[in-house]
């Protein structure tokens, strides 16, 4: 027969994402399974408290661990759940995201442990060890897009999601119900990346990033026009320009908008571009094996020129500061992206004194970072080795978004052609959270109290959410 008339219930229940940017982590739990979603830290907290809330819910009844990209804020805590808790289920990511956590995670537990001596707080910094990342690795199993796995009653399928190599949302079915997961993702063409697919199947429940609420993004040849003219004008009079980034990811769209760009304007031929990361070797050759995952316009250019587009002509890669003649006007892109320590952080220090300067954030800067608080434009900063002493700041802060999320206008075209019946958001901060779900409900104003009404939820960490579900029919 395959129908239960019975209802049952669904039940979300957010450990880290909810009402904020960072630490992503999310279970859903349905007839007895449970799948968790991501498992990040929060770049503005270091050590334990960095983490999800692990200890509200007992990981031990996890089944299936899915992985959405790459980036700190939903992939670094894996180590920990895997080697430091009670879970013992089984852990998926696409094959490009397994490369390069390898390396990235590396690079987190080293800045961590320095973070670790310098400050010699009682809460660690250091969550896990090498070891431990290396044990977790193996244990890891891939996923191809457009495949789907089928484990022990819960199915899942990975979509493109644009955002960063690697990146996948997640269609998940336990029990009769169909979940989508967006992850992160975008829907704007870029030079490397496919954008997020709708997947063919609509699903009841939609979990979606919120990270922009209901801003609109500037288009995209305007805010490439702007990002070039400004530095562009800023080494013409003398001056360095400091691109804070993550150390990989958007970071390579950017060398890849700049080394055209230099291609085309002899004039800044003499003009150096630094890209200052341990890792950039590494990750390079990542980028040059998986161009058969990236967009059409890319693996064109691979074809026609027969050369790899992500070996730059004017960018010089350098692994840290210690040969950098830091003499002539020049432009260093530099981890980490929200300047807390490290390279990025040290040449912030070093040039926010000068007027001519210019620092230019491109991705979305969280609560509690260095980024966030430039954005108000203080007249000093802490210095990051002895933060009594203050530093002036004169050089010009500009935000130009190239974070790869989507917009009010793609956000709600894409739920659009999802179509699902309840909607829950995660992933940003409590005012554009609120924002977005507003524009939401009134959008479907008129489906209120009909069988189509599309319920919106914003839940809070450790809010548990239960939606019920009447007569699931069940595929056998
Ligand atoms: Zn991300």
């Amino acid at each position: 027969n395959g129908t239960s008339g019975e209802t049952e219930q669904f039940r979300f229940f957010c450990l880290g994402g909810g009402n904020e940017v960072g630490r992503s982590c999310h279970i859903i739990q349905f007839k007895g399974k449970t799948v968790m979603l991501d498992a990040g830290v929060h770049p503005g907290y270091s050590g334990l408290s960095s983490l999800p809330f692990y200890d509200e819910f007992d990981l031990s009844t996890v089944d299936i661990l899915l992985i959405s990209h790459f980036h700190l804020d939903h992939a670094a805590s894996l180590p920990f759940v895997m080697q430091h808790t009670n879970f013992k289920g089984r852990v998926f990511m696409t094959h490009p995201t397994k490369a390069i956590y390898r390396w990235l995670l590396n690079d987190f537990v080293r800045v961590t442990m320095i973070g670790d001596d310098s400050s010699g707080t009682v809460n660690s910094g250091t969550l896990y060890t090498d070891d431990d990342l290396a044990a977790s690795f193996d244990k890891i199993e891939t996923i191809d897009y457009h495949s789907t796995v089928e484990i022990d009653g819960i199915r899942f399928t990975a979509y493109h999601a644009g955002h960063v190599l690697g990146a996948a949302m997640f269609f998940i079915e336990i029990g009769g119900i169909k979940v989508l997961f967006t992850g992160d993702y975008s829907r704007e063409e870029d030079r490397h990346l496919n954008i997020a697919e709708v997947p063919l199947t609509r699903p009841d429940i939609l979990i979606t990033e919120s990270t922009f609420g209901t801003a609109t993004h500037e288009n995209r040849i305007e805010k490439e026009t702007k990002f070039t003219n400004l530095i562009h004008s800023t080494l013409l009079r003398g001056g360095r320009c400091l691109l804070p980034v993550f150390a990989l990811g958007r970071a390579q769209e950017l060398l890849l908008i700049l080394d055209e760009y230099w291609k085309n304007n002899e004039d800044l031929e003499d003009i150096n571009i630094y890209y200052a990361s341990s890792l950039a070797r590494k990750c390079m050759a990542v980028y040059q094996t998986y161009i058969n995952m990236m967009n059409e316009s890319i693996r064109k250019k691979f074809r026609d020129s027969n050369s790899n587009p992500f070996q730059f002509k004017y960018i010089k890669s350098i692994r840290n500061l210690d040969k950098f003649d830091d003499l002539n006007p020049c432009i260093v892109l530099a981890a980490p992206g929200m300047l807390q320590n490290g390279v990025s952080r040290e040449l912030l220090e070093r040039w926010a004194p000068d007027e001519r300067n210019a620092v230019i954030l491109t991705g979305y800067s969280i609560e509690g970072t260095m980024a966030k608080q430039l954005l108000m434009e203080p007249a000093q900063i802490p210095s990051f080795n002895n933060p009594d002493i203050m530093i002036p700041r004169r050089a010009g802060i500009t935000e130009i978004s190239f974070a790869a999320h989507v917009d009010y206008e793609q956000n709600s075209k894409f739920i659009e052609l999802v179509n699902p019946k309840s909607i829950i958001l995660v992933h940003g901060e409590s005012n554009p959270m609120g924002r977005l779900k507003s524009a939401l409900l009134s959008k479907y104003q008129k489906l209120k109290n009909t069988e189509n009404e599309v319920k919106v939820y914003n839940p809070r960490n450790c809010d548990d959410l239960k939606l019920s579900f009447k007569g699931i029919k069940i595929a056998k």
